[in-house]
């Protein structure tokens, strides 16, 4: 007899909460404003999950685990809701939107901060209690900062314009590891929206670069 190799893996799942201290940069583009600053990045395990190598749940087993609080600093979109509408986006769709175009950017952000994707992290909500709309976070891994988010703001445009790219050069259909998928998504990679993710980077580039998308 040979030992069987699992056909199974585990993944954990987990909850973010990104409460945002001070606000230490802060730039408008009407619809669209980018913010640098101090946050509080509360996570918490709530589960594990035992999948087919498919992704398929095979079981999933509760945990009580305690919160953990990490001081850093983040970099952070926010977009008023109705110029995500106005680009073609429903409201249903505008969550998994977001959470794909956090791990795109989260994913893109080593090519200009020399950094591994696994030394930052991020968030999407569709309302911020401290911003009052969609808004994405992508903040340092480390206590205090480790200057990776710091500049992500400094080289916002070209980050998210490459970020852009990628999802869209990506020939995968729906969102593959390769653009919008993040191999350490506490949410197990749910919701993701990719085409919805251009058109999110498509209003925010287009504003931050001064050309705001058309409506239609
Ligand atoms: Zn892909
Ligand atoms: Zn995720």
């Amino acid at each position: 007899m040979h030992a069987a190799a699992p056909d199974w893996r585990t993944d954990a799942r987990s909850t973010a909460d990104v409460a945002v201290v001070r606000v230490a940069e802060q730039r408008d583009h009407g619809a669209v404003r980018v913010s640098y600053g101090e946050v509080t990045v509360t996570t918490q395990v709530t589960a594990y999950q035992r999948r087919t190598p498919d992704g398929v749940v095979l079981e999933t087993v509760p945990l009580d685990m305690p919160a953990q609080h990490l001081s850093t600093r983040a970099v952070w979109y926010d977009v008023d809701e109705e110029a995500l509408l106005g680009a073609g986006l429903s409201v249903v769709r505008i969550p998994g939107a977001l959470h794909a175009a956090e791990h795109a950017a989260i994913g893109l952000l080593p090519l200009f901060a020399t950094c591994d994707r696994w030394d930052i992290g991020g968030m999407s909500t569709v309302v911020h209690p401290h911003t009052g709309c969609p808004t994405v976070f992508v903040h340092d891994g480390h206590p205090g900062g480790a200057g990776f988010a710091e500049r992500g703001h400094a080289v916002l445009l070209p980050w998210l314009t490459a970020t852009r790219a990628a999802i869209a050069d990506c020939e995968c259909r729906a969102g593959c590891p390769s653009c919008v998928q993040s191999p350490k998504c506490g949410n197990g990679n749910v919701p993701l929206d990719k085409a919805g993710a251009i058109t999110v980077l498509d209003v925010v580039v287009g504003h931050v670069a001064g050309e705001p998308t058309q409506r239609s």
